[in-house]
């Protein structure tokens, strides 16, 4: 299981300072989450304002 960042996703990088293993970075203009990195702690997500990240 890991989150996932969905395309209501406007690269603000909000979430990004949130993870504490480093899981998302930015790519095509969008972050993303690495699945393999990502310990699901759901930090990220209420930090989003689009309501872009969710579990998977
Ligand atoms: Fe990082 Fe936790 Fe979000 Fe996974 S759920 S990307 S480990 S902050």
């Amino acid at each position: 299981m890991a989150y996932k960042i969905s395309d209501a996703c406007v690269n603000c990088g909000a979430c990004e300072g949130e993870c504490p293993v480093n899981a998302i970075s930015e790519k095509d203009g969008k972050r993303v989450i690495d699945a393999d990195t990502c310990v699901s702690c759901g930090s990220c997500a209420p930090v989003c304002p689009t309501e872009a990240i969710s579990e998977e």
